[in-house]
């Protein structure tokens, strides 16, 4: 049971969240894996957070504590809250739009059980914050998809940028998936329709999971993990959570459709 991520969650989210072989002796010294003090100012700030806010409450994938720990969170907010970057709190991005809270994109990113080889698909790139902790996993293919075209451009060249350049960003509406590139092992959707979309259920793989916030716009949402095992699509309900709403048509003309209860 999850009951205290779940309970902080609820509390503080959301808009409102090698078996080692002896190093071969070398004369030139190693390269740096990750920037030094000097070169990365934010980097306390950021491991202090992993460890206060994500590692206590519960997130424990070494890979995704590792991601959390890397992807430069200052380089996603607007420079007015750059000072706030590695609070752990949504921050705005322009267009009514926030990047989410730290310990909620560790801990959906953590649900959607990312194995190596794997193909995930993110619904609302916003900044491109949570698509950067996907690709810095580093052994899954990283798909993301935004409505609003100057967040999709803009988190695109951000990625660039940054050197995440094998992440696919397309503009669109994310209810509808990314058909092109289906199925997909993992969907992550970042803002919250008040169903699941049939879409996403008919690109997702066998084996395939969906990490997504459903409810109604502007209140809690519930923060759902559908897992497609044997042809059947299993629900678990993981608690209450506030994000954004799913914008668009396709959510629009799906209104009223029922979601698969546990
Ligand atoms: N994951 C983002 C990040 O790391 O910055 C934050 C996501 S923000 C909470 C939700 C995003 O979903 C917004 O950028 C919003 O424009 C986008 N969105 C809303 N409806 C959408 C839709 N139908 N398709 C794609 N993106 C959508």
């Amino acid at each position: 049971m999850r009951v205290a991520p779940l309970l902080l969650a609820l509390l503080s989210s959301l808009v409102l969240f090698p078996a080692c072989a002896p190093a071969p002796q070398s004369a030139s010294p190693p390269v740096p894996t990750t920037p030094s003090p000097r070169e990365d100012p934010f980097r306390e700030a950021r491991l202090k957070m992993v460890a206060e806010t994500i590692e206590a409450r519960g997130v424990s994938d070494p890979d995704v504590l590792r991601a959390m720990r890397t992807v430069p969170r200052h380089r996603f907010v607007p420079a007015e809250f750059v000072d706030q970057a590695y609070e752990d709190h949504p921050l705005p991005i322009g267009y009514g739009q926030t990047i989410s809270q730290p310990y909620i994109v560790a801990w959906m990113t953590e649900l959607l059980a990312l194995q190596p080889g794997e193909k995930v698909l993110e619904i609302g790139t916003g900044s491109g914050y949570q698509a950067a902790v996907l690709a810095e996993i580093g052994y899954v293919d990283v798909y993301t998809i935004e409505i609003i075209p100057e967040l999709a451009e803009s988190a695109e060249a951000r990625l660039r940028e940054l050197g995440y350049d094998e992440v696919h960003v397309t503009q669109g509406d994310g209810y509808y998936g990314w058909p092109e590139y289906a199925p997909f092992d993992a969907i992550i959707v970042t803002a919250a329709p008040d169903h699941l979309p049939p879409p996403l259920v008919e690109q997702l793989a066998p084996g395939g999971r969906i990490v997504i916030p459903i409810g109604p716009p502007g209140w809690y949402q519930t923060l759902w993990k559908f897992v497609l095992e044997d042809g059947e699509l299993k629900a678990y309900n993981l608690g209450g959570v506030r994000f954004v709403p799913l914008t668009g048509e396709g959510v629009e003309k799906g209104a009223g459709q029922g979601t698969p209860r546990p």
